[in-house]
């Protein structure tokens, strides 16, 4: 049998797993820790980090084709892995997205439309910013996520206040949008394109909370995300699955926000909604096999669980009619962090409302 190597022991890595299992593939994990949640769902795994040669090498001899659920491995170990192993999606691709301005200027370069931008090296890059005009968020370059590492600048006066940033940064313009969007898009080894529905993405304090799928808008919208994501993933040359990330601007237009070359969590509505979810499409097109259109029996609401807050839901929530828990086997629920999520289901076009969307969760 084959074994499907991951890099990275998170939920992504453990939904991965499963899917992989399913399919009756090995999963072999490469994690820094002795355990997490992608450990306690796989076969074996490689405890080390991303950036030991030992480590990855002894990872790859393991399996017989590489994936991601963590996205920011050195160009020097990505290089690595690719001596031993097939590696999919590409190392190409993951640099892409582990920088911000190469992200931006590689969208740019392939026509994608993004919010207006601009490289910020150091403290006297500054006072260039009103040429992409206020307010503008700041954000680093690399290892940003869930919002971490950017700063808001209202104006030109807020400009003066900011102190030691930790440059490299990237300046963009806030847009000013109407809904948060993001596509699910899959390539194959053949380059077969699939793309799940265009979703709406609702945030609060800077983490994805809900996701409502089908997105609330106008179908030209919905399919003018997915060409986008599907342009995206072509131009690449993906092979896996990947997360676009867009704002619908209140001037009509679709701008890019990030991408990300692995599962992702705007796409965790799929694993009830979809008969086969972004997981499995993730594995069948890293292992070769046949990309099925990405279709949705249902309509669904995905509320992330974070916290200890959230936690506090779980005996409601199991004891509700028509949602699906998912928890992802983290021992301690700080703050902040991701623990599991849940699915509500019903049926295709009768997404609930506004208000009733509020009162979905149970406290
Ligand atoms: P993720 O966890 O999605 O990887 P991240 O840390 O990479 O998050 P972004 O996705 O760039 O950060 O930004 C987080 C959120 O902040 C966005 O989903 C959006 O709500 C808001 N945001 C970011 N950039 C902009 C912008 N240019 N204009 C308006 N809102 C923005
Ligand atoms: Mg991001
Ligand atoms: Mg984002």
């Amino acid at each position: 049998g084959c074994t499907i190597g991951i890099v990275g022991g998170g939920q992504l890595g453990r939904m991965s797993a499963m899917a992989a299992a399913r399919l009756g593939y090995r999963v072999h994990i490469l994690n820094p820790a002795e355990t997490g949640p992608a450990s306690e769902v796989s076969a074996s795994v490689t405890v080390g980090a991303y950036d030991d040669p030992e480590a990855l090498r002894d990872f790859a001899s393991r399996c017989d084709v590489v994936t991601f659920e963590f996205e920011n491995i050195s160009a020097e170990g990505l290089a690595l892995l690719a001596e031993h192993r097939p590696v999919r999606p590409a190392g190409s691709i993951l640099s892409i997205s582990q920088d911000r301005i190469v992200e931006k200027t590689r969208l740019s370069k392939i026509g994608i439309r993004l919010a207006p931008w601009m490289a910020v090296s150091g403290p006297d890059d500054l006072t260039r910013l009103t040429e992409i005009g206020f307010p503008l968020i700041l954000k680093t370059t690399r290892f940003g996520y869930d919002g971490k590492g950017q700063f808001r600048v209202a104006d030109e006066a807020a400009l003066a206040g900011l102190q030691d940033l930790p440059y490299p940064l990237v300046a963009e313009r806030m847009v000013d949008f109407e809904r948060e969007l993001s596509v699910m898009v899959v390539r194959g080894m053949d380059g077969t394109v699939r793309c799940f529905d265009t979703v709406e993405n609702r945030h609060r304090d800077g983490i994805l909370d809900i996701t409502l799928a089908p997105a609330p808008v106008m179908p030209d919208l919905a399919v003018e995300a997915q060409q986008i994501a599907s342009k995206i993933a072509t131009e690449l040359g993906l092979v896996g699955i990947m997360g676009v990330e867009m704002f619908h601007a209140a001037d009509g237009s679709l701008l890019v926000n990030e991408i990300a070359p692995r599962p992702h969590n705007s796409g965790h509505w799929t694993m009830d909604a979809c008969l086969i979810d972004q997981f499995e499409m993730h594995i069948r097109a890293v292992a070769g096999l046949p990309l099925p259109h990405a279709r949705r029996h249902s309509d669904a609401v995905m509320h992330n669980l974070i916290g200890p807050q959230d936690m506090e839901r779980v005996p409601a929530i199991l004891a509700a009619d028509g949602m699906a828990l998912h928890l992802y086997g983290k021992n301690e629920a700080r703050p902040g962090r991701k623990m599991g999520h849940v699915n509500t289901l019903f049926p295709r076009g009768a997404l609930p409302g506004e208000l009733a969307l509020e009162s979905l969760l149970p406290a």
